[in-house]
C-alpha cells in the first residue's frame, strides 16, 4: 500500500478531535458557532427519571395514569420504541438501539435523570413479532420472555451507566402494573 492510499488522519498532537474537525471546518470556510456539545447550551434541569415504554396506542393513558399516580406528572423523560425492553435490544433494526442509548445520555446531560424506568406490557405486538407468536402463549411464558429481555436491558444499563437506578415494570391490559425483580 503507498502512501496516500493511508486514510487521513489528524495530526498527532494534543489537540483534541473536535478541535481538530472545528480548525480544519473553519480553514474550508465554515462558521461554527460553537463547539460545545449542543444539549450544553440548551436549558437544562434537574428530573427523576427517565421511562421507556412501548408504542402500544393501547396503553398511553394508562401510562400516563401510573406515572402521574407515583407523583410523576412532568416529572420524567419518556422514550417510546416498540417492543420497550426488546426494542432496545432486537437484531433486527439496531438503530432502535442506539437511538435508545443516546437518548440515555441527552436525559444524563440535559436532566440528571438518577433512574431508568422500564416498563414492557403484555400482549405485545413487538414480542410477537420479534420472538415468534408462543411468546405470550400463557401468562407465565410472556412474563418470563419480559422478564428475560428487562434483565439483560437491566444489566446492559448497568454496564453503561453504572450510577442509574433501574426499575422493572410489566403492564397489562387493564393498565395495572407488575415489577418485575
Ligand atoms: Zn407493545
Amino acid at each position: 500500500m503507498c502512501d496516500h492510499d493511508r486514510p487521513i488522519r489528524p495530526p498527532a498532537t494534543a489537540m483534541s478531535r473536535r478541535a481538530f474537525v472545528t480548525r480544519a471546518a473553519i480553514g474550508a470556510g465554515v462558521a461554527l458557532v460553537s463547539t460545545v456539545a449542543p444539549w450544553r447550551v440548551m436549558a437544562a434541569g434537574n428530573t427523576e427519571a427517565l421511562l421507556l415504554s412501548c408504542m402500544d396506542y393501547r396503553l398511553m393513558d394508562d401510562i400516563v395514569r401510573y406515572m402521574d399516580g407515583r407523583g410523576l406528572t412532568d416529572r420524567y423523560d419518556h422514550v417510546i420504541l416498540a417492543g420497550a425492553a426488546l426494542g432496545v435490544l432486537n437484531d433486527k433494526y439496531p438503530a432502535w438501539g442506539q437511538t435508545f442509548w443516546d437518548h440515555v445520555g441527552v436525559a444524563i446531560e440535559l436532566h440528571h435523570i438518577a433512574k431508568i424506568i422500564v416498563m414492557d406490557h403484555r400482549d405485545c405486538g413487538a414480542y410477537k413479532v420479534f420472538l415468534g407468536p408462543d411468546v405470550a402463549k400463557d401468562a407465565a411464558t410472556e412474563r418470563a420472555a419480559h422478564a428475560a429481555e428487562m434483565h439483560k436491558l437491566r444489566a446492559e444499563i448497568g454496564r453503561r451507566h453504572p450510577g442509574l437506578a433501574v426499575e422493572l415494570l410489566l403492564m397489562d391490559l387493564a393498565g395495572r402494573v407488575e415489577t418485575i425483580a
